[in-house]
């Protein structure tokens, strides 16, 4: 890049993305950059980002980044008094089920998600009409009116541990089928799962898996527990993203690849640009939806916002707030 003789905050920024963004793409946004710089100070904004962002979003202009999780814990220590979330709509329902005072942006409304489209909260009624008295966790990746029909939420870091707090025999975890199966491989207590997938994380089959240690060996596979349970059993390691991101910090695989959806490994690369990804490309249409041009856009107009009925809201923030208080 040329020299600027009047330095922006974005030419600062593509250092730290050289390795993930070729240097002719930047220009394009670079003006962006600088714009949410100078929105988020005048609105007193914080950007949310998950991992399945893109480089320019989760490196440049995110504040706080991570999984389910850990946005999800974030997000009650937020003091600013507008949110961003850069990732799917039940993300940002969850920011704002646990800020209702606050704005909770959401820079494309139709950003969704197969699993939190796969289940009503009709459906869960009649769940617990079917089997009377056994809790229902719900994975976070679902809507305001689902947890709200919910004990208890779970995400795929926490799932095992939030199941085996409630001291029981038997569960139903909703929606994710995978996720439930996987989790039941590790715990004793009894499952009843629900048909939902994940549109990225079922396409990983067992046999790319050994495809991908035969056209490059050596490489250590991490897979999520999202994928079917016969694309973990070929894996070395099954983690959520943060689970994911931990390992390749301590055990640093010279060559390795992460079965989950694209940006994770661009973003993840960005930290280790020593280490060889081998990167299958699985893309997930819904977070794709936000670009900095709309996160953009939506500090400059205060929309879309996120807004959530009251009755509902409170029953969803209880099972959300259950799940935060398991440790
Ligand atoms: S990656 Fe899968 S679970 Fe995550 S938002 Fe996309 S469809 Fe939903």
């Amino acid at each position: 890049m040329m020299p600027s003789l009047d330095p922006r905050p974005s030419d600062r920024l593509y250092d730290k993305v050289r390795h993930a963004i070729p240097a002719i793409e930047w220009p394009a946004f670079a003006d962006d950059i600088d714009a949410i710089m100078d929105l988020k100070r005048a609105r007193n904004a914080v950007i949310l980002a998950h991992n399945y962002q893109t480089p320019e979003i989760f490196h440049c202009v995110a504040d706080i980044v991570g999984d389910s999780l850990a946005l999800a814990r974030e997000a009650t220590q937020v003091e600013a008094d507008v949110i961003v979330v850069a990732g799917v709509h039940f993300m940002a329902e969850t920011a704002k089920l646990l800020n209702p005072s606050k704005t909770v942006l959401i820079p494309d409304r139709d950003a969704g998600c197969s699993l939190a489209d796969s289940i009503t909260p009709a459906d869960v009624r009649l769940l617990r009409q079917r089997y009377p008295g056994v809790p229902v966790v719900t994975y976070v990746n679902t809507s305001a009116a689902v947890k709200a029909e919910s004990d208890i939420c779970c995400t795929s870091g926490n799932a095992k541990a939030v199941i085996e707090s409630l001291g029981v025999d038997r569960v139903i975890m909703l929606p994710d089928e995978y996720l439930a199966r996987n989790i039941a491989a590790e715990t004793s207590v009894r499952i009843i799962t629900w048909t939902g997938h994940c549109e990225v994380h079922e396409l990983f089959t067992a046999a790319e898996v050994r495809q991908l240690r035969e056209d490059h060996p050596g490489v250590v596979v991490l897979a999520h527990p999202e994928s079917p349970p016969d694309v973990l059993a070929e894996a070395d390691f099954a983690g959520s993203t943060a689970a994911m991101s931990a390992y390749v910090a301590s055990k640093r695989p010279p060559r390795l690849v992460l079965l989950t959806e694209c940006s994770m490994s661009d973003n993840v690369a960005v930290q280790y640009p020593d280490l060889d990804f081998i990167r299958p490309c699985n893309l997930c249409p819904h977070m794709k939806r936000i670009t900095l041009a709309n996160i953009h856009r939506a500090l400059q107009t205060l929309q879309p916002q996120v807004s959530i009925d009251d009755t509902v809201a409170a029953r969803a923030r209880l099972a959300v707030e259950r799940m935060l208080a398991v440790r």
